[in-house]
């Protein structure tokens, strides 16, 4: 059981630790914002860590993207969060398999899993981006003196094949539920938005394709804590899962659709957007428990490169595609890992591939809930 005390608690840690924890080089300046996530393993309140933590609020365009893994993508603070966590979560299997012992996670015939009362907690500073900061918002008309409903408005845009805005006044500026793309200016961006990432994860985990060729079983987020922001409670569970009510086959034994718990909190972070804060911070910190020290990255590289230098290893940080598949890689082999394949394993997308059960359900959801996710060009992933 976690209860409103518990996520105000989580709330409170996240703040503190990015606050005294996290270096200053990084954040936002005077008239900077940022957002801030952070993933969290849970016993009870005498009992948690926090896994992994992460800022930013930029994403590339297409026109930016390379197949050659060493790009981070997509930097909105809840998607390197999520990739810090994998860090973590690479770094703890090593430690097991060295003889070490893990607070939370367990390894049983083979292949890893959550220890029984560990809870996956993410923290959010804001409501994700995308349909879930599509809320209604109440204002005095004040010649009438009636409530003139409106929204708050966002800049993330439906992707194609889903309903459109009607783009009217007030209520109608916007449809809900629609898959759309990361809000922003700049090149037009292929990533999705935060509130459809985290709905996928709601379905699938939060592990990816390859980290279950370790895991029995997906990793699901039991609650999302939010910071004090914009906020209501149904728009953000339609957001996150009910908008997929009625259209999730079912998707057998090892995955099952999970419905997080939603709470917003009064926790205050105090680098999110305000009168003060105008301009969105270029940097995003990456940190995960076990890392020697944090990482900035801009523009998808580690902050600091020359372009001379772009290419080369020193310049990528350590959660792009192409570090954490060589992780992966070299874990696979120390640990003596069996994958079947029918492909030859060598590219990230042949080891993607390979997780059959992942893929299967991949598939199915594709089939209706999330049929317009726009497909992944494959030589985007054919690194290896
Ligand atoms: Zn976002």
């Amino acid at each position: 059981m976690t209860t409103p005390s518990d996520f105000e608690k989580i709330a409170s840690a996240c703040i503190q630790h990015y606050e005294s924890a996290l270096k200053k080089k990084g954040k936002p300046h005077e008239k900077e914002w940022t957002l801030l996530s952070a993933i969290i393993l849970w016993h009870n309140e005498e009992n948690f860590t926090i896994a992994s933590m992460a800022t930013g609020t930029k994403c590339l365009g297409e026109v930016e993207l390379n197949d050659k893994g060493n790009l981070i993508h997509d930097s909105h603070a809840e998607v390197l969060s999520r990739r810090a966590f994998l860090r973590y979560l690479y770094d703890e299997i090593e430690r097991i398999n060295d003889g070490g012992i893990s607070k939370y996670i367990d390894f049983k015939s083979g292949k890893f899993r959550l220890k029984d009362n560990t809870k996956v907690i993410m923290f959010c500073s804001r409501t994700p981006c995308g349909d879930a900061s599509i809320i209604p918002k109440q204002e005095e008309e004040p010649e009438a003196k009636r409530p003139k409903l409106d929204i708050h408005r966002t800049g993330a845009k439906c992707v194609p094949g889903e309903p459109m805005d009607e783009r009217a006044s007030g209520m109608g500026y916007h449809v809900t539920c629609s898959l759309r793309t990361k809000p922003g200016r700049g090149h037009p961006t292929r990533s999705l938005s935060c509130s459809d990432k985290i709905a996928k994860w709601c379905l699938i985990g939060l592990q990816g394709a390859i980290m279950m060729h370790f895991f029995d079983l997906p990793l699901y987020i039991h609650a999302i804590v939010l910071g004090n922001c914009p906020f209501n409670q149904e728009c953000a569970e339609r957001a996150l899962f009910k908008r997929f009510d009625g259209k999730i086959p079912n998707l057998g034994k090892v995955y099952n659709k999970i419905e997080p718990i939603i709470y917003k909190t009064n926790t205050q972070f105090n680098h999110q957007q305000m009168n003060n804060r105008t301009v969105a911070c270029g940097a995003a910190i990456i940190w995960w428990k076990s890392c020697k020290d944090q990482q900035v990255c801009v523009n998808g590289l580690k902050q600091g490169v020359s372009k001379k230098a772009k290419d080369s290893p020193k310049s990528r940080c350590s959660v792009c595609k192409l570090e954490l598949f060589s992780t992966a890689q070299r874990l696979i082999s120390k640990l003596k890992l069996k994958i079947e394949s029918n492909e030859i394993l060598k590219t990230y997308e042949s080891y993607k591939q390979a997780s059959v059960e992942y893929q299967r359900v991949w598939t199915l959801l594709r089939e209706d809930a999330l049929k317009n996710w726009p497909r992944t060009d494959r030589k985007l992933n054919s690194f290896s």
